[in-house]
């Protein structure tokens, strides 16, 4: 799962230096069963007992729950500026959605959004998170003075017991790469309809996912025509299974070659989790002459309900953020002229095994002056 580390081969953003993963799937996360055990011990590497290797039959659900234990990968999510400051800006700057507000803090983490929350003079927030770091957002929440309105629950949102019936607010960060990889979106939309009150919000309430095309002939080489010759062996069956794995990185705006088209906007408020598979058309046009070596997906979320709207983007004309852009590199190398169209359709859905990963099917075509291609390709995000 190195990919989602990604490469520093833009350094337009201290983000692209950050080591931890939004998922960690290091070797060294404990077993479910050792759930219990202290916080020593979950992060040597070398804790004795049952330790459990990732084999081929592990998929990322076995070490979701687990993967935000660590207290890793919330600095990195704290330390994402766009991310927090863009939640700290909505919900500081906009009291009246919070005042004397019930709220539910959905994937709490370190209690980051509950704390922003009580400060904009919310009535009551529940946390729930079901990672180990619960136990750390209780002490957060008492070493901070807030535990009369703070309510930290440690447990699945699907499965624990909420002691209030309804709530005013729900906030959560739950975005993955690609938008949709972890499904958190889910969780969301089950305690939506579990418990906010009519008239409720959710907050985010909008995400769109955008895509565009780039020139990246450098990258595509050193991640993939790599393998066909390493120390002057070919290990060209490597490469197919490179291909199918969208990178993690962040591209450089000069990298784009095409207009960025909008694929698929969701509501949080009204939509269902069926609304997260879809398929949707898409037509890129060149702005220059150029060669397309891959295509570029990204992600914007926004607040709608506040006084202004607010948001944030993680594209790459937008500050780096800990999402990056998920790169999907095509078979073909694309020679596109100023004003072709590269047109195909997009169909994401979530992996029948692991709800949790994502099958994409692309869809591409171009009848151009120098290039004529039609082509289906499958990635997996895992
Ligand atoms: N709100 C925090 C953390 C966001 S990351 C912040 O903004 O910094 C998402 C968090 O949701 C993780 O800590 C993860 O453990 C938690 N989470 C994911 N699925 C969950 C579920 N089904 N029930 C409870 N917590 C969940």
């Amino acid at each position: 799962m190195d990919q989602r580390k990604g490469g520093d081969r833009n350094a337009n953003g201290g983000l692209a230096e950050a080591t931890a993963s939004r998922l960690r799937f290091d070797s060294d996360e404990e077993p479910e069963a050792e759930e219990e055990m202290g916080m020593e011990v979950e992060e040597s590497p070398d804790a004795e007992g049952e330790e459990e290797v990732i084999g081929s039959d592990k998929t990322s659900a076995d070490y979701y729950f687990d993967s935000y234990s660590h207290f890793g990968i919330h600095e990195e999510m704290l330390k994402d500026v766009v991310r927090t400051k863009s939640y700290q800006n909505v919900i500081t700057q906009n009291g009246f959605l919070f005042k004397d507000k019930i709220v539910l803090d959905v994937g709490a983490g370190t209690g980051i959004l509950s704390l922003f929350c009580v400060k904009a003079g919310a009535k009551h927030v529940y946390a729930i998170e079901c990672s180990q770091m619960a136990d750390m957002a209780k002490e957060i929440v008492k070493a901070n003075g807030y535990s009369d309105v703070i309510t930290v629950i440690k447990g699945k949102v699907e499965e624990i017991e909420l002691p209030v019936p309804k709530v005013d607010v729900i906030i959560s960060e739950w975005m993955g790469y690609f938008l949709l990889f972890e499904n958190m979106l889910n969780t969301v939309l089950y305690a939506r309809d579990k418990w906010l009150a009519d008239g409720g919000v959710v907050l985010p309430d909008k995400a769109s996912l955008h895509l565009t095309a780039i020139e990246d002939a450098e990258y595509k080489e050193d991640k993939i025509a790599f393998w066909d010759n390493v120390y002057g062996f070919d290990m060209s069956c490597i490469k197919k299974q490179a291909m199918m794995e969208p990178l993690v990185d962040t591209v450089d705006a000069n990298q784009i070659v095409t207009n960025c088209q909008l694929l698929k906007t969701m509501d949080i408020s009204k939509m269902t989790p069926g609304d997260a598979s879809f398929t949707v058309p898409f037509k890129l046009v060149a702005e220059r002459n150029d060669y397309i070596h891959a295509l570029v997906a990204y992600f914007n979320v926004s607040f709608t309900k506040c006084h202004k709207m607010m948001g944030f983007s993680t594209g790459p004309r937008s500050k780096a953020t800990h999402w990056k852009q998920t790169v999907l590199y095509l078979e073909d190398v694309i020679t596109i002229c100023q004003g072709e169209t590269l047109m195909g359709s997009m169909t994401v859905t979530p992996n029948k095994k692991n709800p949790r990963d994502i099958d994409i099917k692309l869809k591409y075509s171009i009848n151009g002056h120098r290039c004529q291609v039609s082509r289906t390709q499958y990635y997996k995000m895992r």
